[in-house]
């Protein structure tokens, strides 16, 4: 199982994370949810995959449809508690740059 991020084209303004085999698959999962959020056009909606989703599977993936084998989507990915966005892994709930922020300072 692939994971993929779907937007309309920015990310920023939200993203959810689909689980699926393809693309095209992810991105028919993904579109009523960010035509929803955003009042886009299926025509906008966007997927693109994650390069890296050991993570994301392990902590994000609804663990029994993963089993299954089942495609869907995470509205609700967990985020960083530094940033608020999801990325494609956490350290102790933050994200690599914001971790790199945190443990950088002179106070550890
Ligand atoms: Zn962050």
């Amino acid at each position: 199982m692939n994971a993929y991020m779907g937007h309309d084209g920015e990310p920023m303004d939200g993203a959810c994370l689909v689980f699926a085999n393809t693309a095209k698959e992810a991105k028919r999962l993904a579109s009523p949810v960010i035509q929803d959020w955003m009042l886009c056009e299926y025509i906008d909606v966007r997927v693109q995959r994650i390069e890296s989703p050991a993570w994301l599977l392990e902590n994000a993936a609804d663990q029994e449809k993963l089993a299954r084998g089942e495609p869907h989507v995470v509205e609700n990915p967990p985020t960083c508690n530094g940033c608020e966005l999801w990325h494609d892994e956490l350290i102790d709930g933050y994200c690599e740059s914001c971790e790199e922020e945190r443990t950088g300072g002179n106070d550890g």
